[in-house]
């Protein structure tokens, strides 16, 4: 999907779910990591996550425009466009937009995590950072760990 079909794509899907039109810019912006979407305030253009596409596909992704959209009308229309506003709970219940971000991280990116097990209990533990296995012990049994290979 290209930029021109994600503006279409965000077009229609406001005229489709809130029977009103996106007047503003839609773009891929490969800066966001672990959001799928996001709305500018001061400009009221919709950026969003092209992973979301990649990972979860088109239902998942055309959820998290539908999430953007709720912020997007609201805050137009001086409504309560903020998570907490129940304005903006009613909505996105009422269009059936995603309530979360799902894990943005690819397969590779998931695979990097440092795997390590406990040799007295056997529980699996991975962490984002190494992990010194002289110093640090099983959450469960106080055992000692090794590191696994992925
Ligand atoms: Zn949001
Ligand atoms: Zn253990």
């Amino acid at each position: 999907m290209n930029q021109i079909e994600l503006q279409r794509l965000v077009e229609e899907t406001s005229l489709t779910n809130f029977s009103k039109p996106f007047l503003h810019k839609a773009t891929f912006n490969a800066r966001l990591k672990t959001t799928g979407g996001r709305y500018l305030l001061k400009t009221h253009d919709l950026d969003f996550n092209k992973r979301v596409l990649e990972i979860y596909g088109m239902t998942d992704f055309t959820k998290v425009i539908i999430h953007e959209l709720c912020h997007y009308h609201l805050h137009l229309e001086g409504r309560g466009y903020r998570h907490r506003d129940s304005d903006f709970k009613n909505l996105l219940a009422a269009t059936g937009g995603s309530r979360y971000v799902k894990d943005l991280r690819t397969p590779e990116e998931r695979q990097s995590l440092h795997q390590y097990r406990c040799v007295k209990c056997a529980a699996e533990i991975s962490r984002k950072n190494k992990v010194n296995v002289a110093r640090y012990v099983c959450g469960k049994c106080r055992g000692r760990l090794i590191a696994i290979e992925n």
